[in-house]
């Protein structure tokens, strides 16, 4: 039988696997696979158990104390870094170098995403080498074996749901007026607003429980409600449907004899090790899986363009009390808002009416003051915030390069068009925010290194140059290793990119050839 390996567990590389079991194969996953502390594992463990009133402060506390982060925007999960990738003394970055997210963890970056989805405007992505019919296939594939929920509203149009479920959480009374407000206070046939799409349980299932509404979405899923790669891949190793090997960072392919030689560091040892396999599926990340194939064509000191996307965060003041009732909601973005910007391309804004950010921001005051805390809570009920991301023609790019010793230099590049096109986007936005009743309060641009989204350094292409992959994510010489990850679409649509990476995986691991 063929020898298949996987490279990473992030939704692509997981999806690609579901998919390759499938057909009958039992891969072997080659990855990092960092995990959070044991003694946050085993408080988060203990508190899954109860019911989110009873758990105790002190418990609490100690879960989702934050560690030390430079940026308000770097999301932790449990007060936890963990899911991010740092410099490692195998793997290391230049000095100076911008590095976006990336991630080492067990799930990928999943593991700190927020779990939304939502299909493209097919026009947005005609310039893609693939098949429009073909690739809807594979959209419906992929979320109908996922915890999606979506409601037909009328963002279905043009951004299809791709399933006959019409199930959504239990909606709040903030998020039923903040769609009115912003559907009938505007009468704009380039706006469009409805429901968000998310990936996230309403119902018990035989390995995990629906979402508790225990408020606290965005700084960890105690429940394990809220979807990612890391629920799959234990799935398929309790059985027995795959083998895998964590604690390894992959370094290069090479060809051999028709087969592929994989060369590992093993952590656990610091040993150079390798191993051989017929097939490599590679979903290191868009930043690792580039570098490896930079790596292994001996591409040193050459030019590869990573895409991301400018963002806007609004926040935002509603005079009219939003009855917020945090902590007893779930605060993933609620709400979905397509506007389309200069009849050109659409820009994709997630409101969260109910945040728990919001608290965070102000943990101390909340937890030493019950005066403090009756009035902040008050006026959080007037206040939520909508994140706009817009596509990455638009955006700033990074550049990197690997030197020949083995350092990735990383660089963000600023596209012309970027501070201008999101200036007026946010012009055009607080307009109607400000139809709706709702003011803005000191819109952020965020044009630097913190894009969530990135992509595109080895695009699919239909005549594929050295840079580029083929429709199967081919990369030059090696008609073998097949990339399944955000690195290999061709562009980044403003809408979240979790669902295009999933779908593309799955397309490429059902149809390629794994006798060639
Ligand atoms: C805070 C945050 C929120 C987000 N929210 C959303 C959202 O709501 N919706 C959405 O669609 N997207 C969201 N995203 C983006 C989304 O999470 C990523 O685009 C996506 O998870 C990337 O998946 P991937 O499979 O390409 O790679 P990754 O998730 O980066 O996975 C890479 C895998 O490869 C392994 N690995 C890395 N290097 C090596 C190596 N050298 N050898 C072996 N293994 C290796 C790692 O251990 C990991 O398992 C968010 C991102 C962030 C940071």
């Amino acid at each position: 039988m063929k020898k298949i390996v996987i490279i990473g567990s992030g939704i692509g590389s997981i999806t690609a696997t579901k998919a390759l079991v499938k057909r009958g194969i039992k891969p072997l996953i080659l990855d990092t696979g960092n995990i959070i502390d044991k003694d946050k594992l085993e408080i988060k463990n203990k508190l899954k158990k109860l019911n989110y009133n009873d758990w105790s402060k002190n418990d609490y506390n100690k879960l989702f104390k934050k560690e030390k982060n430079k940026s308000i925007f770097k999301k932790q999960i449990f007060g936890s870094n963990y899911f991010y990738g740092k410099n490692l003394k195998v793997n290391k970055f230049s000095d100076n170098s911008e590095i976006p997210f990336f991630s080492y963890a067990k799930g990928g970056l999943s593991e700190g995403w927020g779990g939304a989805v939502l299909s493209p405007d097919f026009e947005e992505i005609k310039d893609w080498p693939i098949d429009k019919g073909n690739f809807e296939k594979y959209l419906e594939i992929t979320l109908n074996d996922l915890p999606y929920i979506t409601k037909t509203d009328d963002l279905s149009n043009i951004f299809p749901t791709y399933t006959n479920n019409n199930f959504n959480l239990k909606k709040s009374f903030a998020t039923n007026f903040v769609i009115n407000e912003l559907k009938n206070k505007n009468n704009l046939t380039n706006l469009l607003v409805g429901n968000s799409r998310l990936l996230t349980r309403i119902n018990d299932d035989s390995n995990f429980i629906k979402c508790q509404y225990c408020g606290r979405c965005i700084s960890g899923c105690v429940y394990d409600s809220i979807y990612n790669s890391k629920q799959d891949l234990e799935k398929l190793l309790e059985n027995n449907q795959i083998n895998y090997s964590d604690n390894i960072i992959v370094k290069k392919l090479i060809n051999e004899n028709n087969r592929i030689k994989i060369e590992f560091i093993d952590l656990k040892s610091n040993i150079y090790s390798s191993i051989y396999a017929d097939k490599v599926f590679l979903g290191a990340g868009s930043i690792n899986s580039t570098r490896i194939i930079m790596n292994s064509n001996n591409y040193f000191n050459k030019n590869y363009d990573l895409k991301s996307k400018g963002q806007i965060i609004f926040p935002l003041f509603s005079r009219k009390s939003l009855l917020n009732n945090w902590p007893h909601t779930n605060t993933q973005p609620d709400i979905y808002m397509e506007y389309k910007y200069n009849d050109e391309f659409w820009t994709h804004t997630q409101i969260n009416t109910s945040n728990d950010l919001f608290i965070n921001i102000f943990p101390s005051i909340i937890s030493q003051n019950k005066i403090f805390d009756y009035f902040i809570k008050k006026l959080m009920n007037h206040f939520f915030v909508a994140h706009t991301t817009i596509n990455s023609f638009n955006s700033d790019y990074y550049r990197m390069f690997l030197d020949h010793n083995d350092n990735l230099n990383i660089k963000l590049i600023n596209n012309n068009k970027t501070l201008k096109t999101l200036n007026n986007i946010q012009n055009e936005l607080k307009v109607i925010f400000k139809n709706s009743n709702f003011r803005t309060i000191n819109p952020l641009i965020l044009k630097n290194n913190i894009s969530l989204h990135n992509g595109s350094s080895m695009p699919m292409s239909i005549n594929p140059k050295d840079n580029e992959t083929n429709i199967y994510g081919n990369p030059k010489n090696f008609k073998n290793v097949h990339i399944i990850d955000s690195s290999i679409l061709p562009s980044l649509p403003a809408t979240p990119i979790g669902l295009l990476i999933m779908a593309n995986a799955s397309r490429i691991a059902t149809e390629v050839n794994l006798n060639e």
